[in-house]
């Protein structure tokens, strides 16, 4: 195990919580605990067995004030999260003595965390792989349910063990290739080795590329779908705004702060976290392209993951409504319809045309219908399944993405030079490439481990 100094946090949420936990990570852990502990009747922490929790007050050891009544839970290496000692201070008083808490122990020698930082120590003293450390990081931001399942499935190792998995056939393609080196004089070895290759390989490309593919709803998941509400003035967009807000689970709302000029505000459709951007600019111009002119909002537009594009069913399609339609080309965004409560006056035939095969919704956002109708197109238009299936693998973080494409490129790089006969020993160079890049996801030293592992796999030569 690795010798690390020791660090705390409160690694409780912040506020007025009836309990909060000043956590201790390292080798003086306990004894740091000690010097600011005090019993009733005189134990000490060091002396406690492993996985107590122990009764007594917080002091000052400069001046021997009392600070906090606590409860300390002493748990022992290498039966914890971080493999190291580890010791949680569980406090009962607000903010204020909690902080003094942490402070006294900071002053008698432990640092302050970073973010993540227990995690870390729990990957680098070996308790969780990379992809699973970085599932515990996820679970903390998850904005919805259904992130939260994402990351919850990373944690419990459902992507490392694909990735184990992937790795595990290259080994055995590699163990072939080397079959093929070393016995080259047999012909039918030579035979098997370039079907079995093909076979493999071809087979590892297109997991990898179902990973890639899930990678876009990974990313929604944790980034929260960028949405742009955009429309004419008066056709209805601050009540879509307000409906998506108000009927569906608000997240988080962000209180207008330094910055004035974009406001997000989270809502959760069927799961899907929507991030509404520029929300201020709704409530407050009405219309981004009168607002910041309409070269610019193109650019902004151009940002977005997802337009949300507004009309009136109680009126004629506009010359603006028609440049709108060619500001968001290309993108993702489905056309509302609202007001169909009213008398038509829309031509329909012409927005189909203008939507060309983007999902069209009507609403009337005052009877306050089509909601339903327009949350599914918004969930089924990045998760095909539909919305709770819920066994898929995501990739969802942007390291894992870039490995997954680089150990693409190599595994096509191999199979390419299997079908085109390159010699065998180039192929083995990608082959073991894409091992390693895959190794990275799941954070596995790479080289040494490379040959140990590829002779435990080898049967042939016994
Ligand atoms: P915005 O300018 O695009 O943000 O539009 P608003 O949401 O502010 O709505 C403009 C007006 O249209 C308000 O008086 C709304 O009450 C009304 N409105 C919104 N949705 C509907 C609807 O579905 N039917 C009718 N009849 N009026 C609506
Ligand atoms: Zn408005």
């Amino acid at each position: 195990m690795l010798e690390l100094d020791t660090i705390a946090a409160i690694s409780t949420p912040m506020g007025e919580g009836a309990i909060a936990i000043v956590r201790l990570s390292g080798q003086e852990a306990i004894s740091i605990g000690d010097k600011v502990f005090q019993s009733p009747n005189g134990k000490r922490l060091s002396n406690v067995p492993s996985h107590t929790i122990n009764y007594g007050h917080i002091k000052d050891p400069a001046t021997d004030e009392i600070v906090e009544e606590v409860m300390v839970s002493v748990m022992k290496g290498p039966k914890t999260f971080t493999r190291e000692d580890l010791i949680e201070i569980n406090c009962h008083g607000g903010i204020v003595s909690v902080n003094r808490v942490l402070q006294l122990v900071l002053s008698q020698g432990a640092r302050l965390a970073e973010p993540g930082e227990f995690t870390k120590r729990a990957f680098l003293n070996g308790r969780i792989d990379l992809s699973q450390a970085e599932g515990v990081m996820d679970l903390i931001r998850a904005k919805t349910d259904r992130a939260m399942n994402v990351a919850l499935g990373q944690v419990e190792g459902r992507l490392s063990k694909l990735v184990r998995h992937l790795r595990q056939e290259i080994l055995e393609t590699l163990a072939h290739v080397e079959v093929n080196i070393d016995y080259p004089e047999y012909d039918d070895v030579e035979e098997m080795t370039h079907n079995v290759l093909i076979e493999k390989a071809t087979g590892v490309k297109s997991e990898i590329e179902k990973l890639l593919r899930t990678s876009q709803q990974g990313k929604i998941l944790r980034e929260g779908l960028g949405t742009v509400i955009v429309g004419r003035p008066n056709v209805g967009k601050s009540s879509l705004l307000n409906s998506l807000v108000h009927d569906t689970k608000a997240i988080v709302t962000d209180v207008p702060g330094t910055t004035r000029d974009v406001i997000e505000e989270y809502v959760n459709v069927r799961g899907v976290p929507l991030r509404l951007v520029d929300t201020a600019g709704i409530r407050e111009t009405e219309d981004i392209v009168e607002r910041i002119g309409v070269e610019r909002s193109r650019e902004y537009l151009k940002k977005a993951d997802l337009i949300l594009l507004v009309l009136n069913y109680h009126d004629d399609l506009t010359q603006e409504d028609e440049h709108l339609f060619e500001a968001v080309s290309g993108m993702d965004y489905i056309v509302i319809i609202n007001k169909t409560d009213l008398e038509q006056k829309i031509d329909l035939e012409r927005v189909k045309t203008l939507a060309d095969g983007k999902p069209v919704i009507s609403t009337s956002l005052l009877q306050e219908q089509g909601i339903d109708e327009l949350e599914e197109a918004i969930s089924s238009l990045f998760f095909e399944s539909g919305v709770e299936g819920q066994d898929l693998t995501y990739v969802s973080n942007t390291r894992h993405v870039a490995l997954l494409n680089q150990a693409k490129n190599s595994i096509d790089e191999a199979i390419m030079g299997i079908e085109s006969g390159v010699p065998i020993d180039i192929v083995q160079i990608d082959l073991t490439r894409t091992w390693e890049l895959l190794g990275e996801i799941i954070g596995d030293a790479v080289h040494e481990s490379l040959i140990d592992q590829l002779f435990s796999q080898f049967c042939l030569g016994k």
